[in-house]
């Protein structure tokens, strides 16, 4: 087999030599070359047998009872851009469990790309209340239920020095700014997933545990970024250890609870000349934030260096052609480690002896994924009158006025009619048609 292996690499030499010639002639025979045995007989590799591809793609292998895998949802900037959204890691557990830390601008479309059911997706840890860690919440709230969640969407952040700095206040105005959304929707849709549960927990709370169920604990510990109310995470489950930094300047409850991690995700931000010339930051605000109040790449280093991860994750920087060496370069003057640069839909497979990292190809013309549990249909008017208890709009107002319905044409009721007809002969049973503004 070395042998083999050996003929190969030489074949490969002078393919690529001749390969200039045939390039030359219009075809190009290094593939045909390299997939031959040195005689010409047996291919070494079957020309119909399908292949182990070196990426993941999405819902087709199965997590082993064991093992976790983290995807990076979104890895970027507040600053908005098409390639990469902004904070989010979804972690998957092999008992069936699935968490999502930060849930950044952006986030919710890479979400749905994954065609995860959303009864599987409820629960949401924020680190801290800026737009890029939960800016896509509203669209993980309304387009989750509206794409299968049929639970309450549940999220766990920090208070903050005063009520109106915490993660309850930010959720409840959350819930209040889309009073107009829900209210048109109450009464026409499975209402079961239209509300968000708080779990508001201490920022200055240490190695504290905020969440415990199936073998997961989760642990909150404060981090230092922007003002107070800002915290990093723990997960740990069966032996193995997940860190989530969110925003933190280097600090020493980092370095004291996350050690042992075998995945340790901590922002490392944007160098200081390319905030200069990209983000087109004075020098003077370049050099604060990207070393103040962020984590630099040098210091991102320094702090991998000191709690010895199995796999270091940096994040929070744009990853481009031109960015990416200096980047790294700057991380590897302080730390030698095994070491991620993260983009969007890199994947993360742990198990207590291997690592495997690799890119997700997903979709993006994706519609619903399949449901976790039976659909409902919508409840109309009792929806209707427990969403006006807890919003204070009347029932009245979840439908149109008569002003309104005045303005309808109905010279298009005979063709909607006959949709409602046509569903009924589909379905072998009648579906009334509504009466003018039900
Ligand atoms: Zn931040
Ligand atoms: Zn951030």
């Amino acid at each position: 087999m070395k042998m083999s292996r050996f003929v190969i690499a030489a074949s490969f030499a002078v393919g690529i030599a001749v390969g200039v010639l045939f390039v030359a002639h219009g075809s190009f025979l290094i593939p045909s070359i390299v997939a031959q045995e040195s005689d010409g007989s047996a291919p070494l590799v079957s020309p119909t047998e399908p292949r182990e591809r070196e990426y993941y793609t999405p819902n087709t292998k199965r997590l082993a009872p064991d093992e976790m895998r983290v995807i990076a949802c979104g890895t970027g900037m507040p600053t908005t851009r098409a390639a990469q959204a902004a904070a989010c890691f979804l972690v998957e557990l092999g008992n069936g469990d699935k968490f999502i830390f930060d849930i950044g601008s952006g986030s919710a479309e890479r979400i749905s790309s994954l065609q995860i059911p959303y009864d599987f997706l409820d629960k949401v840890f924020v680190g801290h209340l800026h737009a890029d860690h939960f800016g896509s919440l509203g669209e993980l709230f309304i387009g989750g239920a509206l794409m299968g969640r049929q639970k309450p969407l549940r999220v766990w952040g920090p208070t903050g020095p005063s009520p109106e700095l915490g993660t309850a206040y930010a959720v409840q105005k959350l819930q209040e700014m889309y009073t107009w959304d829900l209210s048109g929707r109450v009464g026409l849709v499975d209402f079961r997933g239209y509300s968000i549960e708080v779990n508001e927990f201490d920022y200055k709370a240490e190695n504290a545990v905020i969440y415990q169920d199936n073998g997961v604990t989760i642990r909150s510990f404060p981090a230092i970024h922007s003002l107070d109310g800002p915290v990093s995470f723990s997960l740990e489950w069966s032996g193995l250890k997940f860190v989530f930094g969110s925003d933190t300047y280097p600090n020493t409850w980092f370095l004291k609870y996350a050690k042992d991690a075998d995945i340790a995700i901590h922002e490392c931000f944007v160098a200081v000349p390319d905030l200069v010339t990209k983000m087109r930051f004075t020098p003077e605000q370049a050099l604060l934030v990207g070393t103040q109040i962020h984590t630099a790449p040098e210091a991102f280093g320094k702090v991998m260096s000191a709690i010895k991860p199995r796999i270091a994750v940096a994040y929070h920087f744009f990853k481009d052609f031109d960015t990416t060496a200096g980047v790294n370069d700057r991380i590897r003057t302080t730390y030698d480690g095994p070491l991620s640069l993260a983009e969007d839909f890199m994947v993360w497979n742990i198990t207590s002896d291997e690592i495997r990292v690799r890119m997700a190809i997903v979709e993006e013309a994706t519609w619903a994924p399949p449901l976790a549990g039976a659909a409902k249909p919508p409840r109309g008017v009792a929806d209707k009158r427990v969403f006006s208890e807890a919003s204070g709009v009347s029932v009245d107002d979840m439908t149109y006025s008569d002003f309104i319905i005045g303005g309808r044409w109905g010279d298009v009721d005979d063709v909607l009619r006959g949709v409602y007809e046509e569903a009924g002969e589909a379905l072998g049973r009648e579906f009334p048609y509504p009466e003018d503004g039900e």
